[in-house]
């Protein structure tokens, strides 16, 4: 590396489904913008953890995966899930096994308008939609705690429980309003089931208000998740940095992928806030079987996602370089058939090279 060049080293992980394609496009953009700009330089090692690996030997991942992955700065990650493999057998054979143990207990969601695309809310305004959803990553609904009895009995049972540890729960509300702090706004709204679950939730609720202390500057708003989706629909302008639980979070980032426009553009990071782990960066988008192999995957969530993961490095002008780069592109029309366009991902990924050099 050229002196004063910052070097990273990136795990990726493209596994299944349009995985590999979006991963491949991700990865020219990465290099095109290092060759560009002389800030930093990127080594890539590839890792061929998926279903097929799966249907070979029976494991996503080998018995030392943990110990390799932390060895790099960061991990990109495609998207697991393949027809034949149950979707809970896939999510805590590669995601979870990875993340959870990783520490990353902050999944952090952007989502908002890019220039030459559109909501499907005919109200919705590029500015009007700019959200971060904060995930909680590490337990609640996806703890894994639970079991099954009497399976095969008319009175077999099954219990899912959710899990809010003090340690769990505070310190992802610190990180979100970390997270509120930093943007223009200031505004946090938490999310929950309050009314309901009234031992978990109404925890949540207490520990945000507790941490709230600490920042007086930021505004804090409290909504039931089935109220936060109308609002998310009917008032986007409303809303900022949201924070709420491993399963509502889940269910509401799909929702504003697709408010703001297609799944095929959210990114998302799974990130280790005390940076002990490496983070790991994929877009939101599932292995998408229908789409496989056709080329038309829209790769803008992944290079939404390469962008993020510069922006966690330090890379900050790369990382803003990239977005300018790709909503030049949608702009001029260049996009895939999700956002309404007649390209394929190649053709995207050759015109945001192409930005990319102009702009840097
Ligand atoms: P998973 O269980 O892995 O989340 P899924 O089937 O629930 O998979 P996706 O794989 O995200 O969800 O696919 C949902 C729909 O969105 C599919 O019709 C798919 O073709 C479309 N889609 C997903 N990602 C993209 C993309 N990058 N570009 C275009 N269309 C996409
Ligand atoms: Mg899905």
């Amino acid at each position: 590396a050229a002196p004063g060049r910052q070097s990273y080293k990136i795990a990726s992980i493209p596994a299944d489904g349009i995985g590999p394609e979006v991963i491949s496009a991700g990865i020219t953009v990465l290099q095109k913008l290092s060759e560009e700009l002389d800030t930093f330089d990127l080594e890539f090692e590839h890792f061929d953890w998926s279903s097929e690996r799966y249907r070979k030997e029976g494991k996503y991942l080998p018995d030392n995966a943990l110990e390799i992955v932390k060895g790099f700065d960061a991990i990109l990650f495609g998207a697991v899930g393949a027809p034949d493999v149950p979707d809970h057998i896939s999510l805590w054979g590669l995601r979870l096994a990875l993340c959870q143990p990783l520490q990353q207990y902050a999944n952090v969601r952007p989502t908002r308008i890019l220039r030459g695309t559109s909501s499907p809310l005919s109200n919705c305004k590029i500015g009007d939609l700019d959200w971060v959803i904060i995930r909680e990553n590490s337990e609640g609904e996806y703890a894994g705690h639970g079991g099954t009895s009497h399976m095969d009995e008319a009175w077999s049972v099954a219990t899912e429980v959710s899990i809010f540890t003090r340690h769990g729960t505070e310190r992802i509300m610190r990180f979100a309003f970390e997270t509120a702090r930093s943007r223009p706004r200031k505004k946090l709204t938490v999310v929950t089931k309050s009314n309901a679950q009234r031992n978990g939730m109404v925890f949540w609720d207490r520990v945000a208000t507790q941490v709230g202390k600490d920042y007086p500057d930021v505004e804090v708003d409290k909504m039931l998740v089935d109220a936060m989706t109308t609002r998310m629909v009917l008032k986007p302008e409303s809303i900022d940095t949201v924070v709420a639980t491993n399963l509502h979070a889940d269910i509401l980032s799909d929702l504003a992928a697709a408010l703001a426009g297609s799944i095929g553009i959210a990114p998302t990071s799974n990130l280790d806030p005390t940076r002990k782990n490496p983070s790991m960066f994929e877009p939101i988008h599932g292995s998408a079987f229908d789409i496989t192999g056709k080329g038309v995957a829209n790769p803008v969530a992944t290079f939404w996602t390469a962008s993020e993961m510069l922006l966690w490095l330090g890379q900050k002008e790369a990382a803003t370089l990239l977005m300018e780069a790709v909503e030049n592109v949608t702009e001029a029309g260049v996009k895939t058939a999700d956002l309404n366009g007649k390209s394929g991902t190649v053709e995207v990924t050759d015109a945001v090279s192409v930005e990319i050099e102009k702009l840097a």
